[in-house]
């Protein structure tokens, strides 16, 4: 039995059902979660017609990318240490986790060096958990005004984790606040030539229908494709 198929067809009805519930008509990208997942793993989600696939730490990232290289779009969604920005950039399609003003500039810096420009998401720390990396949302207009200056940064979007709760109402609460943080800064496109945010980010196997439902365009998802398989 092909689980990872199931799954899939499942999933990508869940997603057509849990967008068709929100007023804004978005066409939501699924990204897989391929974290801890084996090569031969990942092949099967490619061979459904997955392209976009999201890795957490570094060093596995770098493991699978020496195979698979550019055939997939590769989105790195962990904290991210300054460091490590040189190892990803260029062979990274988009960062979700930018958390900091310093790994921003440390981002540009190392684009720069390889003469291109990264697409990044800041990752946004909505209910305010100490567990959670990201900025608040009072520090998001202060950190777009700085990453107007960085020519080899594009500013796509936002990326947010739900609170750890199963209170669907305080769930629903902060997927709605960064959706209005999103539109917000979605009429800056002209403004500054590098914040260009078309990209709201969230949702994962256990809330991903809610988060759509809230303007989601883009969910992150493991679990929910891989479960049953061996
Ligand atoms: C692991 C992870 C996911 C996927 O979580 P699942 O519950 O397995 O779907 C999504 N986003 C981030 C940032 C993660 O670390």
């Amino acid at each position: 039995m092909n689980y990872i198929k199931n799954n899939l067809e499942e999933i990508k009805l869940n997603i057509k059902n849990g967008s068709s519930l929100s007023p804004y008509n978005e066409k939501p990208l699924l990204v897989c979660v391929s974290k801890y997942r084996r090569i031969e793993e990942i092949e099967k989600v490619i061979e459904v017609g997955v392209k976009d696939f999201g890795e957490n730490k570094v060093k596995e990232f770098l493991m699978k990318y020496e195979v698979l290289k550019d055939s997939v779009n590769w989105h790195f969604i962990g904290h991210l240490q300054r460091n490590k920005v040189k190892d990803i950039v260029g062979k990274v399609s988009l960062i979700h986790s930018v958390d900091s003003l310093r790994l921003l500039e440390k981002i540009d810096i190392e684009s720069k060096k390889k003469d291109i420009v990264s697409d990044i998401l800041l990752e946004v720390n909505v209910s305010m958990e100490e567990s959670k990396y990201g900025f608040t949302l009072e520090e998001v207009e202060e950190a777009i005004k700085e990453a107007s200056r960085f020519k080899n940064i594009k500013v796509k979007g936002f990326m947010c984790m739900a609170p750890f709760t199963n209170d669907e109402g305080v769930i629903k609460e902060v997927f709605m606040n960064l959706r209005k943080t999103y539109e917000k800064y979605t009429t800056y496109k002209g403004i500054y030539d590098n914040i260009c945010i078309d990209i709201l980010s969230m949702g994962m196997s256990n809330d991903y229908e809610l988060a759509l439902e809230c303007g989601s365009n883009l969910v992150r998802i493991g679990t929910s494709i891989f479960k049953g398989d061996i």
